[in-house]
Protein backbone atom coordinates (compact mmCIF):
# COMPACT_ATOMS: atom_id res chain seq x y z
CA UNK A 1 0.00 0.00 0.00
CA UNK A 2 1.43 3.22 -0.98
CA UNK A 3 0.77 6.44 1.60
CA UNK A 4 -1.48 8.77 0.60
CA UNK A 5 0.39 11.96 -0.40
CA UNK A 6 -2.10 14.43 1.32
CA UNK A 7 -3.21 12.77 4.56
CA UNK A 8 -4.49 16.32 6.15
CA UNK A 9 -5.84 16.97 2.95
CA UNK A 10 -7.47 13.89 2.10
CA UNK A 11 -9.16 13.90 5.74
CA UNK A 12 -10.49 17.11 5.19
CA UNK A 13 -12.43 16.40 2.08
CA UNK A 14 -13.10 12.89 3.16
CA UNK A 15 -14.76 15.03 6.33
CA UNK A 16 -16.70 17.43 3.86
CA UNK A 17 -17.72 14.90 2.15
CA UNK A 18 -19.44 13.57 5.23
CA UNK A 19 -20.72 16.49 6.96
CA UNK A 20 -22.53 17.11 3.39
CA UNK A 21 -24.45 14.05 4.05
CA UNK A 22 -26.75 15.74 6.37
CA UNK A 23 -29.46 17.85 4.18
CA UNK A 24 -32.24 19.57 3.97
CA UNK A 25 -33.10 18.22 0.70
CA UNK A 26 -32.78 15.05 -1.70
CA UNK A 27 -29.99 15.20 -4.03
CA UNK A 28 -28.11 18.20 -3.02
CA UNK A 29 -26.44 19.83 -0.09
CA UNK A 30 -29.04 22.67 1.81
CA UNK A 31 -28.02 23.19 5.59
CA UNK A 32 -30.18 25.62 7.20
CA UNK A 33 -29.98 26.75 10.43
CA UNK A 34 -31.28 24.71 13.05
CA UNK A 35 -33.00 22.20 10.87
CA UNK A 36 -32.39 18.65 11.60
CA UNK A 37 -29.61 18.34 9.31
CA UNK A 38 -27.89 21.49 11.12
CA UNK A 39 -28.45 20.38 14.10
CA UNK A 40 -26.75 16.60 12.72
CA UNK A 41 -23.96 18.79 11.42
CA UNK A 42 -23.32 20.66 14.88
CA UNK A 43 -23.07 17.50 16.56
CA UNK A 44 -20.56 15.85 14.05
CA UNK A 45 -18.42 19.38 14.37
CA UNK A 46 -18.43 18.81 18.28
CA UNK A 47 -17.21 15.22 17.85
CA UNK A 48 -14.54 15.81 15.58
CA UNK A 49 -13.12 18.66 17.60
CA UNK A 50 -13.18 16.52 20.66
CA UNK A 51 -11.40 13.45 18.37
CA UNK A 52 -8.89 16.18 17.99
CA UNK A 53 -8.37 16.93 21.31
CA UNK A 54 -10.04 20.08 22.08
CA UNK A 55 -13.18 21.02 24.52
CA UNK A 56 -15.89 21.84 22.99
CA UNK A 57 -19.03 24.27 24.08
CA UNK A 58 -21.67 25.05 21.94
CA UNK A 59 -23.53 28.49 22.68
CA UNK A 60 -27.01 30.18 22.89
CA UNK A 61 -27.13 30.64 18.90
CA UNK A 62 -25.97 27.22 18.54
CA UNK A 63 -22.43 28.00 17.77
CA UNK A 64 -19.71 24.97 18.37
CA UNK A 65 -16.13 26.49 19.81
CA UNK A 66 -13.65 23.82 20.45
CA UNK A 67 -10.44 25.18 22.47
CA UNK A 68 -7.52 23.91 21.85
CA UNK A 69 -5.79 24.48 25.57
CA UNK A 70 -2.35 26.52 25.56
CA UNK A 71 0.15 24.96 27.18
CA UNK A 72 0.93 28.36 29.08
CA UNK A 73 -1.80 27.95 31.58
CA UNK A 74 -5.12 29.80 31.95
CA UNK A 75 -4.28 33.47 31.43
CA UNK A 76 -3.73 32.77 27.70
CA UNK A 77 -5.37 34.54 25.45
CA UNK A 78 -6.87 33.12 22.42
CA UNK A 79 -6.72 33.23 18.84
CA UNK A 80 -10.37 32.92 16.92
CA UNK A 81 -10.18 30.58 13.39
CA UNK A 82 -13.41 29.33 12.21
CA UNK A 83 -16.23 29.58 9.69
CA UNK A 84 -19.66 29.13 9.14
CA UNK A 85 -21.46 25.45 8.64
CA UNK A 86 -25.22 26.25 6.94
CA UNK A 87 -25.08 26.55 3.43
CA UNK A 88 -27.03 28.22 1.02
CA UNK A 89 -29.78 26.49 -1.30
CA UNK A 90 -28.46 23.98 -3.01
CA UNK A 91 -25.06 25.20 -2.22
CA UNK A 92 -21.59 23.33 -1.73
CA UNK A 93 -19.52 21.29 0.64
CA UNK A 94 -16.67 24.03 0.83
CA UNK A 95 -18.07 27.27 1.80
CA UNK A 96 -17.62 27.89 5.22
CA UNK A 97 -16.76 24.43 6.05
CA UNK A 98 -13.14 24.21 4.93
CA UNK A 99 -12.50 26.92 7.44
CA UNK A 100 -13.51 24.68 10.34
CA UNK A 101 -12.48 20.71 8.61
CA UNK A 102 -8.91 22.38 8.55
CA UNK A 103 -7.97 23.98 11.35
CA UNK A 104 -9.54 20.65 13.19
CA UNK A 105 -7.21 18.34 10.97
CA UNK A 106 -4.60 20.69 12.06
CA UNK A 107 -5.28 20.68 15.68
CA UNK A 108 -5.71 17.02 15.59
CA UNK A 109 -2.00 17.11 14.01
CA UNK A 110 -0.51 19.16 16.72
CA UNK A 111 -2.58 17.04 19.29
CA UNK A 112 -0.82 14.08 17.79
CA UNK A 113 2.24 15.51 18.02
CA UNK A 114 2.53 16.63 21.35
CA UNK A 115 2.78 19.78 20.26
CA UNK A 116 1.09 22.84 22.57
CA UNK A 117 0.79 26.31 21.42
CA UNK A 118 1.62 29.46 23.71
CA UNK A 119 -1.96 30.68 23.22
CA UNK A 120 -5.43 29.26 23.46
CA UNK A 121 -6.61 28.30 19.97
CA UNK A 122 -10.44 28.08 19.52
CA UNK A 123 -12.49 27.11 16.14
CA UNK A 124 -15.47 28.04 15.75
CA UNK A 125 -17.63 26.10 13.61
CA UNK A 126 -20.74 29.57 13.10
CA UNK A 127 -24.17 28.28 13.28
CA UNK A 128 -25.35 30.92 10.46
CA UNK A 129 -23.84 32.89 8.01
CA UNK A 130 -25.56 32.69 5.01
CA UNK A 131 -29.03 33.94 5.85
CA UNK A 132 -31.28 31.69 4.07
CA UNK A 133 -33.72 30.98 6.33
CA UNK A 134 -34.31 34.07 8.10
CA UNK A 135 -33.08 36.54 5.71
CA UNK A 136 -31.00 38.00 7.76
CA UNK A 137 -26.74 36.58 7.31
CA UNK A 138 -24.42 36.80 10.27
CA UNK A 139 -26.56 35.95 12.92
CA UNK A 140 -23.82 33.02 14.24
CA UNK A 141 -20.91 36.22 14.19
CA UNK A 142 -23.07 38.90 14.98
CA UNK A 143 -23.87 37.13 18.39
CA UNK A 144 -20.11 36.35 19.14
CA UNK A 145 -19.07 39.65 18.25
CA UNK A 146 -21.69 41.16 20.81
CA UNK A 147 -23.47 42.93 17.66
CA UNK A 148 -26.65 41.01 18.02
CA UNK A 149 -29.85 42.62 17.05
CA UNK A 150 -32.30 42.09 19.19
CA UNK A 151 -35.35 42.94 16.28
CA UNK A 152 -33.85 39.94 14.73
CA UNK A 153 -36.06 37.44 17.37
CA UNK A 154 -38.83 38.54 15.49
CA UNK A 155 -38.01 37.80 12.65
CA UNK A 156 -40.25 34.94 11.09
CA UNK A 157 -39.01 32.04 8.75
CA UNK A 158 -40.64 30.60 5.88
CA UNK A 159 -43.27 28.94 7.79
CA UNK A 160 -43.89 31.68 10.26
CA UNK A 161 -41.62 30.48 12.86
CA UNK A 162 -39.51 33.03 14.34
CA UNK A 163 -36.16 33.29 15.46
CA UNK A 164 -37.33 33.26 19.26
CA UNK A 165 -39.41 30.54 18.55
CA UNK A 166 -37.25 28.66 16.74
CA UNK A 167 -34.11 28.66 19.29
CA UNK A 168 -36.65 27.86 22.32
CA UNK A 169 -37.25 24.51 20.68
CA UNK A 170 -34.14 23.83 19.79
CA UNK A 171 -32.68 23.22 23.16
CA UNK A 172 -29.80 25.15 23.35
CA UNK A 173 -28.57 26.60 25.98
CA UNK A 174 -30.59 29.94 26.80
CA UNK A 175 -33.75 28.97 24.99
CA UNK A 176 -33.54 31.94 22.50
CA UNK A 177 -33.49 34.53 25.68
CA UNK A 178 -32.28 37.62 24.59
CA UNK A 179 -30.11 37.75 27.93
CA UNK A 180 -28.55 34.49 26.96
CA UNK A 181 -27.83 35.53 23.54
CA UNK A 182 -26.05 38.73 24.73
CA UNK A 183 -24.38 37.38 27.63
CA UNK A 184 -22.71 34.56 24.33
CA UNK A 185 -20.81 37.60 23.50
CA UNK A 186 -16.94 36.69 23.39
CA UNK A 187 -14.79 39.68 25.71
CA UNK A 188 -12.38 41.25 22.95
CA UNK A 189 -10.01 41.62 25.40
CA UNK A 190 -9.19 38.16 25.70
CA UNK A 191 -8.58 38.14 21.93
CA UNK A 192 -5.32 38.15 19.84
CA UNK A 193 -7.18 37.82 16.82
CA UNK A 194 -9.37 36.31 14.41
CA UNK A 195 -8.02 34.64 10.85
CA UNK A 196 -10.58 32.50 8.65
CA UNK A 197 -9.49 30.05 6.02
CA UNK A 198 -12.03 30.00 3.34
CA UNK A 199 -12.63 28.76 -0.43
CA UNK A 200 -11.96 31.95 -2.46
CA UNK A 201 -15.81 30.98 -4.31
CA UNK A 202 -13.96 32.89 -7.85
CA UNK A 203 -11.90 32.24 -10.30
CA UNK A 204 -8.71 34.46 -9.52
CA UNK A 205 -6.36 32.00 -7.47
CA UNK A 206 -7.12 29.63 -10.73
CA UNK A 207 -6.61 32.22 -13.40
CA UNK A 208 -3.48 33.10 -11.96
CA UNK A 209 -2.56 29.51 -10.99
CA UNK A 210 -1.60 29.69 -7.35
CA UNK A 211 -3.05 27.48 -4.72
CA UNK A 212 -3.37 29.91 -1.58
CA UNK A 213 -3.80 33.97 -1.54
CA UNK A 214 -3.99 36.75 1.11
CA UNK A 215 -7.36 39.12 1.58
CA UNK A 216 -6.41 42.32 2.08
CA UNK A 217 -10.28 43.36 2.95
CA UNK A 218 -13.32 42.21 1.92
CA UNK A 219 -15.66 44.21 0.39
CA UNK A 220 -18.76 46.01 1.70
CA UNK A 221 -22.26 44.67 0.57
CA UNK A 222 -25.80 46.51 0.76
CA UNK A 223 -28.83 44.27 0.35
CA UNK A 224 -32.40 45.42 -0.67
CA UNK A 225 -35.77 44.18 -1.06
CA UNK A 226 -37.70 46.28 -3.44
CA UNK A 227 -41.58 46.36 -3.98
CA UNK A 228 -43.43 47.30 -7.58
CA UNK A 229 -47.03 48.17 -7.48
CA UNK A 230 -49.06 48.73 -10.76
CA UNK A 231 -52.52 47.63 -11.87
CA UNK A 232 -53.65 44.50 -12.43
CA UNK A 233 -55.57 44.02 -15.39
CA UNK A 234 -57.01 41.44 -18.04
CA UNK A 235 -54.03 40.53 -20.65
CA UNK A 236 -56.72 40.02 -23.27
CA UNK A 237 -58.08 42.96 -23.10
CA UNK A 238 -55.77 46.19 -22.00
CA UNK A 239 -54.01 47.63 -24.76
CA UNK A 240 -50.38 48.00 -24.66
CA UNK A 241 -50.38 51.65 -23.95
CA UNK A 242 -52.77 51.54 -21.10
CA UNK A 243 -51.16 49.40 -18.44
CA UNK A 244 -49.07 49.44 -15.70
CA UNK A 245 -47.42 46.13 -15.46
CA UNK A 246 -45.16 45.55 -12.23
CA UNK A 247 -42.73 42.97 -13.82
CA UNK A 248 -42.17 44.91 -16.98
CA UNK A 249 -40.94 47.97 -14.83
CA UNK A 250 -38.90 45.52 -13.18
CA UNK A 251 -37.41 44.19 -16.10
CA UNK A 252 -36.30 47.55 -16.98
CA UNK A 253 -34.79 47.98 -13.30
CA UNK A 254 -32.71 45.06 -13.72
CA UNK A 255 -30.90 46.17 -16.62
CA UNK A 256 -30.63 49.09 -14.91
CA UNK A 257 -28.68 47.51 -12.16
CA UNK A 258 -26.64 45.56 -14.53
CA UNK A 259 -25.65 48.59 -17.06
CA UNK A 260 -24.92 50.26 -13.59
CA UNK A 261 -22.55 47.87 -12.23
CA UNK A 262 -21.01 47.37 -15.26
CA UNK A 263 -19.77 50.91 -15.46
CA UNK A 264 -17.03 50.41 -12.82
CA UNK A 265 -14.96 47.53 -12.41
CA UNK A 266 -15.18 47.15 -8.58
CA UNK A 267 -18.45 46.99 -8.87
CA UNK A 268 -21.08 44.50 -8.99
CA UNK A 269 -24.98 44.37 -8.48
CA UNK A 270 -27.31 41.13 -8.83
CA UNK A 271 -30.90 40.97 -8.27
CA UNK A 272 -31.12 37.54 -7.67
CA UNK A 273 -35.02 37.03 -6.16
CA UNK A 274 -37.40 37.92 -8.30
CA UNK A 275 -41.34 37.35 -7.65
CA UNK A 276 -44.72 37.85 -9.26
CA UNK A 277 -46.57 37.81 -6.19
CA UNK A 278 -49.82 35.72 -6.93
CA UNK A 279 -49.22 36.20 -10.66
CA UNK A 280 -51.56 34.62 -13.28
CA UNK A 281 -50.36 33.79 -16.99
CA UNK A 282 -53.33 36.00 -18.15
CA UNK A 283 -53.02 39.00 -15.86
CA UNK A 284 -51.09 41.73 -16.18
CA UNK A 285 -48.74 41.48 -13.11
CA UNK A 286 -50.34 44.38 -10.35
CA UNK A 287 -46.98 43.35 -8.58
CA UNK A 288 -43.41 42.66 -8.24
CA UNK A 289 -40.93 42.30 -5.45
CA UNK A 290 -37.46 41.94 -6.13
CA UNK A 291 -33.84 41.74 -4.30
CA UNK A 292 -30.91 43.70 -5.08
CA UNK A 293 -27.46 43.27 -3.92
CA UNK A 294 -24.81 45.70 -4.77
CA UNK A 295 -21.22 45.41 -3.35
CA UNK A 296 -17.72 47.17 -4.06
CA UNK A 297 -14.39 47.23 -2.75
CA UNK A 298 -14.85 50.64 -1.56
CA UNK A 299 -17.81 51.99 0.29
CA UNK A 300 -17.79 55.61 -1.63
CA UNK A 301 -17.90 53.27 -5.20
CA UNK A 302 -20.87 51.35 -3.82
CA UNK A 303 -22.85 54.15 -1.81
CA UNK A 304 -23.05 56.00 -5.12
CA UNK A 305 -23.99 52.99 -7.13
CA UNK A 306 -26.74 52.53 -4.94
CA UNK A 307 -27.97 56.60 -4.95
CA UNK A 308 -27.93 56.47 -8.92
CA UNK A 309 -30.05 53.02 -8.80
CA UNK A 310 -32.28 54.22 -6.27
CA UNK A 311 -33.24 57.18 -8.19
CA UNK A 312 -33.33 55.40 -11.50
CA UNK A 313 -36.06 53.07 -10.17
CA UNK A 314 -38.49 55.85 -9.05
CA UNK A 315 -37.81 57.44 -12.52
CA UNK A 316 -38.60 54.65 -14.28
CA UNK A 317 -41.63 53.43 -11.87
CA UNK A 318 -42.82 57.21 -12.08
CA UNK A 319 -42.85 56.86 -16.07
CA UNK A 320 -44.82 53.81 -15.90
CA UNK A 321 -47.61 54.81 -13.72
CA UNK A 322 -45.71 52.71 -10.77
CA UNK A 323 -45.45 52.94 -7.00
CA UNK A 324 -41.42 52.00 -5.87
CA UNK A 325 -41.15 51.15 -2.14
CA UNK A 326 -37.11 50.58 -1.43
CA UNK A 327 -35.94 49.12 1.58
CA UNK A 328 -32.75 48.65 2.41
CA UNK A 329 -31.55 46.06 4.45
CA UNK A 330 -28.64 46.96 7.23
CA UNK A 331 -25.60 47.57 4.77
CA UNK A 332 -22.31 45.71 6.00
CA UNK A 333 -18.73 48.08 5.18
CA UNK A 334 -16.22 47.11 3.90
CA UNK A 335 -13.87 45.11 6.31
CA UNK A 336 -9.94 45.49 6.02
CA UNK A 337 -7.33 42.85 6.90
CA UNK A 338 -4.80 43.89 9.80
CA UNK A 339 -1.61 44.17 7.64
CA UNK A 340 0.80 42.56 10.89
CA UNK A 341 -1.63 39.35 10.47
CA UNK A 342 -1.47 39.12 6.58
CA UNK A 343 2.12 39.64 6.47
CA UNK A 344 2.32 36.42 8.99
CA UNK A 345 0.21 34.25 6.41
CA UNK A 346 2.62 36.25 3.83
CA UNK A 347 6.17 34.90 5.63
CA UNK A 348 4.88 31.33 5.72
CA UNK A 349 3.55 31.01 2.01
CA UNK A 350 7.32 32.64 0.80
CA UNK A 351 9.02 30.53 3.27
CA UNK A 352 7.87 27.80 1.83
CA UNK A 353 8.45 29.37 -2.23
CA UNK A 354 4.85 29.89 -2.46
CA UNK A 355 3.90 33.21 -4.41
CA UNK A 356 2.02 35.58 -1.13
CA UNK A 357 -0.51 37.03 -3.44
CA UNK A 358 -2.93 39.47 -2.22
CA UNK A 359 -6.72 39.77 -2.79
CA UNK A 360 -9.50 41.39 -1.95
CA UNK A 361 -12.20 39.47 -1.09
CA UNK A 362 -15.59 39.84 -2.94
CA UNK A 363 -17.73 37.78 -1.03
CA UNK A 364 -19.23 38.51 2.61
CA UNK A 365 -17.33 36.17 5.74
CA UNK A 366 -17.62 35.97 8.83
CA UNK A 367 -14.43 37.43 9.65
CA UNK A 368 -16.27 41.11 8.60
CA UNK A 369 -18.37 40.71 11.44
CA UNK A 370 -15.73 39.22 14.04
CA UNK A 371 -13.66 42.71 12.11
CA UNK A 372 -15.99 44.87 14.36
CA UNK A 373 -14.30 43.55 17.66
CA UNK A 374 -10.96 42.28 16.96
CA UNK A 375 -7.97 42.17 14.12
CA UNK A 376 -8.81 39.79 11.64
CA UNK A 377 -6.58 38.54 8.44
CA UNK A 378 -7.85 35.64 5.75
CA UNK A 379 -6.35 32.52 3.64
CA UNK A 380 -8.27 32.16 0.50
CA UNK A 381 -7.67 28.44 -0.97
CA UNK A 382 -8.38 27.48 -4.38
CA UNK A 383 -11.68 27.35 -5.90
CA UNK A 384 -11.59 24.53 -9.20
CA UNK A 385 -13.75 23.75 -11.78
CA UNK A 386 -14.04 27.40 -13.09
CA UNK A 387 -14.30 28.56 -9.65
CA UNK A 388 -17.74 28.40 -8.89
CA UNK A 389 -19.56 28.66 -5.49
CA UNK A 390 -22.55 28.66 -3.65
CA UNK A 391 -23.00 25.29 -6.04
CA UNK A 392 -22.74 21.86 -5.68
CA UNK A 393 -19.68 22.11 -8.41
CA UNK A 394 -17.47 24.42 -5.88
CA UNK A 395 -14.22 22.10 -5.23
CA UNK A 396 -10.76 21.49 -4.08
CA UNK A 397 -8.33 19.02 -4.28
CA UNK A 398 -6.67 17.15 -1.60
CA UNK A 399 -3.49 19.23 -2.78
CA UNK A 400 -4.36 22.38 -1.83
CA UNK A 401 -5.84 21.55 1.06
CA UNK A 402 -2.89 19.67 2.34
CA UNK A 403 -0.59 22.67 1.12
CA UNK A 404 -3.70 25.09 3.45
CA UNK A 405 -3.04 23.33 6.39
CA UNK A 406 0.60 23.23 6.00
CA UNK A 407 0.17 26.54 5.52
CA UNK A 408 -2.04 27.00 8.94
CA UNK A 409 0.35 24.79 11.11
CA UNK A 410 3.29 27.04 10.34
CA UNK A 411 1.65 30.11 10.97
CA UNK A 412 0.30 28.89 13.90
CA UNK A 413 3.78 27.96 15.10
CA UNK A 414 5.02 30.97 14.70
CA UNK A 415 2.33 33.41 15.45
CA UNK A 416 3.62 36.35 17.09
CA UNK A 417 0.93 38.70 18.90
CA UNK A 418 0.65 42.31 17.68
CA UNK A 419 3.48 44.52 19.17
ZN1 LIG B 1 -18.83 31.21 3.28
Amino acid sequence: MTQNPHPLGQSIIDRAEALARFSDMEGGLTCAFLTPAHRSAQALLAQWMEEAGMQVRIDAIGNVIGRYAADAGADARVLMTGSHFDTVRNGGRYDGRLGILLPIAVVGALNASGIRLPYHLEIVGFAEEEGLRFKTSFLASSVLAGRFDAALLARTDADGVTLAEALAASGLPGHGELAALQAAAVDPATLLGFVEVHIEQGPVLLNKDLPLGVVTQIAGSSRFQVRIEGQASHAGTTPMGMRRDAAAGTAEMILLVESRCSAVPALVGTVGQLLVPDGSSNVIPAACTFSMDIRAGEDDIREAAIADIVAGIQQIAARRGLSAQVDRIKPVFNAPCARWLMDQFSAVLRKRGLAAFELPSGAGHDAMMMQRITDVAMLFVRCGNGGISHNPLETITAEDAQLAAEVFVDFLRHFQPEG
